[in-house]
């Protein structure tokens, strides 16, 4: 701790019991299997990641899911697009109504 941290640990986010605690139980609860949902369909193969549903600030188990490698990486790359996306589409003309 040398109080140097303040502004340069944004990707890495998780509390200090994620590896610990939160993560295998949630690996757990979802008994290791990926629970990616495409199409109305369970993926349903043996998963090792954990996964923010939402918001990635929010650590709490329902917000967390278990995933396979695959779904994983496909997850992430499209949010990355859905995120690049919604910055030119969500941005309606009277966001701020009060502040014109
Ligand atoms: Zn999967």
């Amino acid at each position: 701790m040398s109080g140097g941290w303040a502004g340069s640990n944004r990707r890495a986010e998780l509390p200090p019991d994620w590896y610990t605690v939160i993560r295998p139980s949630v690996l757990a609860r979802d008994e290791y299997r990926c629970r990616q949902r495409s199409e109305g369909r369970v993926c349903g193969r043996p998963a090792n990641q954990v996964d923010h549903i939402g918001d990635r600030a929010n650590h709490r188990y329902e917000n967390l899911q278990a995933l396979c490698a695959d779904c994983h990486a496909l997850k992430s790359s499209q949010q990355g697009n859905a995120a690049r996306w919604a910055n030119r589409a969500r941005r309606p003309p009277e966001r701020h109504p009060g502040l014109h």
